[in-house]
């Protein structure tokens, strides 16, 4: 018996290889692919859903924050447990559902525009598909409310032939930013202004017929005021929407980063038509939300996007809301 006992283990043993290579084969293939990305919580009355984009690599951190000292940058990076060599952004687009209407705050990059659709990679204009998994159907928006023009926020209102992706949709702007990006005359600086002229005529000019501008202060629908924030753009706005007592500040693109940008609230942001303003915007109101305790929604911070702004040192700091936290406000 103990040769038969040997006789098996050296057979067992042997056969090891064999099945290293031949069992192996049945190793699962890596998948690469992504799970839908829809979020859903109530803010008083209200249900709301964090839609994504998908995420928009901005690359080597440097270029962005221009006027920053770099070892500053990667401290501030490292500190975090973030690369230092590559930034990140999320976009978290919202859907409110105030029971009498359905209200989309941006709509991602979209494919409106080719190639240039696709400026920052491959990772971006999954809103549509994302807004389907969620349940909601892009022809139910009865008003989609931007927080400004840029790529990012406006360029999935229409397809590439340039028909309206939102058929049944208002759109609200404000009057500064609809003229501001629709201006050739604007077309100067930066590479990147080209493209975003042309995108963003090419988008805001399909719902021509269909435009509400926002004014600093007004509601946009029961609940939900646009609040001037200029700086990022020229007519740069954020929503405050309320419901009972509970409060959700949408706040667009104050703040890109959530750790440079609210540790250091001050630095600019090269993608800022008015940099200086930008800070000094992002400074006063960053001030507010932390003494005001309001619940923040952050287009471009770690998905979801929701979370508090706290004083922190001289600046602030994010503290993302747990994602079982069902009502927020
Ligand atoms: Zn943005």
């Amino acid at each position: 018996m103990p040769d038969f006992s040997r006789r098996m283990l050296l057979g067992a043993a042997a056969a090891l290889p064999l099945l290293r290579g031949g069992v192996a084969g049945a190793a699962a293939p890596f998948r690469n692919d992504l799970p839908p990305a829809w979020h859903r919580f109530r803010l008083g009355d209200y249900e709301l859903t964090v839609v994504s984009d998908g995420t928009l690599p901005l690359g080597k951190p440097e270029p962005a924050f221009p006027a920053s000292p770099p070892q500053e940058i990667h401290a501030l990076l490292q500190a975090n447990f973030l690369p230092p060599d590559a930034a990140t952004l999320e976009q978290n687009a919202l859907v409110l559902n105030t029971g009498r209407q359905l209200i989309l705050f941006d709509t991602g990059m979209g494919e409106s525009m080719g190639a240039a659709s696709k400026m920052f990679g491959p990772t971006t204009g999954r809103l549509l598909a994302n807004l389907r998994a969620a349940g909601i159907e892009p022809a139910q928006i009865d008003l989609v409310a931007l927080t400004h023009a840029h790529c990012d926020h406006c360029w999935a209102l229409v397809d590439a032939d340039g028909k309206r992706n939102f058929p049944n949709a208002q759109v609200a702007v404000s009057e500064a930013d609809l003229k501001f990006w629709t201006d050739d005359a604007n077309k100067r600086g930066p590479d990147f202004m080209v493209p975003f002229i042309d995108g963003a005529k090419k988008n805001l000019s399909a719902y021509r017929d269909r435009m509400v501008m926002l004014r600093d202060g007004q509601e946009v629908a029961p609940g939900v005021t646009a609040v001037a924030t200029p700086g990022h753009t020229v007519g740069h706005h954020m929503f405050f929407i309320t419901s009972g007592n509970q409060v959700l500040a949408n706040s667009g693109d104050l703040a890109h980063h959530p750790v440079l940008l609210l540790r250091k609230p001050l630095w600019e942001f090269a993608f800022d038509t008015d940099p200086k303003q930008s800070a000094q915007t992002r400074s006063r109101m960053l001030e507010r939300l932390a003494t005001e305790r309001h619940a923040v929604l952050s287009y471009h911070f770690p998905w979801p996007g929701l979370g508090h702004v706290a004083k922190e040192g001289d600046g602030y700091e994010w503290i993302p809301a747990p994602m079982n936290v069902t009502t927020l406000g």
